[in-house]
């Protein structure tokens, strides 16, 4: 038996490894010029929530049974990546409501090449349509990159800019939609970032995120503070979402001094924002509308979407489901591919590939 993996990120990587650890034939293909996905501008930490009941709480629209199936299987499938040869560079993630490891998303990604391998890239019909006997396993990693897909779905204010991988156009979701599967809940929900408003290229997703919306003020183009800085959450992916939706997608974040003080991810909140780009530091005359007396600095960030949370549909062995919970015979999905598991907040996507494309290919092994 041969399985065909399509996509060569980390869900398809993991899955094609662990096919060949099993002893199945596996055949990874690869739309983009190179493998590694989105997982190779990642930051690298692979990471699930300390304590079950926050992540049951923060993404309470999600499908508990694949939530509790990627929390409870996330340590072992880490040992089983270190075992794949991939070195962790950090044994914390440096946020105590979480635990994991970081990587190096190059290495992380060699590492899995190696192990996975990879064949028939570029190619831009990637390895769909499924054309053979066997079983496939959609890894394509969701549909941020198309913006039809995000328009219909998303229904943002503005078209979204991308913050990850260029070949993530939902093919994966569009080839299990015509073999009749189900999506799942919060197909309009995205993971993403504010980012400085700004020319950026890939080398830049982290460093021109604006990570600090919890201390800042939020105000849309027409002056409209639509996002009261006690609602952000931790992930400040709410805020994100919040924003895609307000005109052209953007927002003002204006700082105070208290603001401006503060220590976030990248250091200090007055630092972030030195650094972020000039055209995107505001001077507060130049505001289309006037700032609280107490404004220190403005900064204009935009949504941006690295992917998306809702997808198909799949049990516990990562089986693709139809509408009546029936599995599309020999129809596997892991990775972001996958909806409904962080629904209503955010959790680790490589965490999600991790364990999906494990279950993956040990279902269709099976
Ligand atoms: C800047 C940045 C920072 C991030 N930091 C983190 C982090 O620290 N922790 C975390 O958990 N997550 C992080 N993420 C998110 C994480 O990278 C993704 O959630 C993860 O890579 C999803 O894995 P995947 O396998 O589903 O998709 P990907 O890794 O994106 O792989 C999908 C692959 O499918 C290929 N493909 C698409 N269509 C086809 C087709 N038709 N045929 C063949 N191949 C196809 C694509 O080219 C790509 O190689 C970050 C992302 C970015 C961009």
């Amino acid at each position: 038996m041969t399985v065909v993996v399509v996509g060569a990120g980390m869900a398809g990587l993991v899955a094609a490894a662990r096919l060949r650890e099993l002893g199945v034939d596996a055949v990874v293909r690869e739309k983009g010029t190179r493998p590694g996905g989105s997982m190779l501008l990642s930051s690298g930490v692979i990471w699930r929530h300390r304590e079950w009941g926050d992540f049951r709480r923060e993404c309470a629209g999600g499908d508990e049974r694949l939530q509790r199936l990627i929390w409870e299987r996330l340590d072992d499938s880490l040992e089983w990546l270190v075992s794949a040869g991939a070195v962790p560079v950090q044994d914390t993630t440096e946020n105590p409501r979480t635990v994991g490891n970081r990587f190096d998303p190059r290495l992380l990604t060699e590492a899995l090449v190696r192990k996975g391998g990879v064949e028939g890239y570029p190619s831009s019909a990637g390895g769909l349509p499924l054309q053979h006997s066997g079983a496939g396993i959609l890894c394509t990693g969701g549909f941020a990159a198309s913006p039809d897909l995000v328009a219909r779905y998303i229904r943002p204010a503005a078209p979204l800019r991308l913050r990850g991988n260029p070949w993530s156009t939902g093919d994966g979701l569009v080839h299990g939609l015509e073999g009749g599967a189900a999506v799942t809940s919060g197909m309009d929900e995205f993971y993403g970032r504010n980012m400085a408003d700004a020319a950026w290229g890939e080398d830049d997703f982290v460093p021109a995120s604006q990570l600090y919306a919890r201390f800042a003020r939020i105000f849309d183009e027409r002056g409209e503070e639509f996002f009261a800085r006690r609602d952000v959450s931790w992930s400040e992916t709410n805020v994100v979402q919040a924003t895609a939706r307000r005109p052209g997608a953007r927002a003002y974040y204006l700082l105070d001094d208290d603001a401006l003080d503060q220590t976030v991810t990248y250091g200090k909140v007055a630092d972030v924002v030195a650094r972020a780009p000039a055209t995107a530091r505001v001077p507060l005359d130049e505001l289309p509308f006037e700032a609280p007396p107490a404004t220190r600095a403005a900064v204009r960030v935009v949504a941006a979407i690295t992917h998306t949370m809702g997808g198909l549909r799949v049990d516990e062995r990562a089986r693709v489901l139809r509408e009546d919970g029936a599995p599309v015979e020999g129809l596997y999905a892991a990775g972001v591919d996958v909806g409904g598991v962080a629904t209503g907040g955010y959790t680790s996507g490589l965490a999600q590939a991790l364990v999906l494309g494990l279950v993956a290919a040990e279902s269709a092994a099976a």
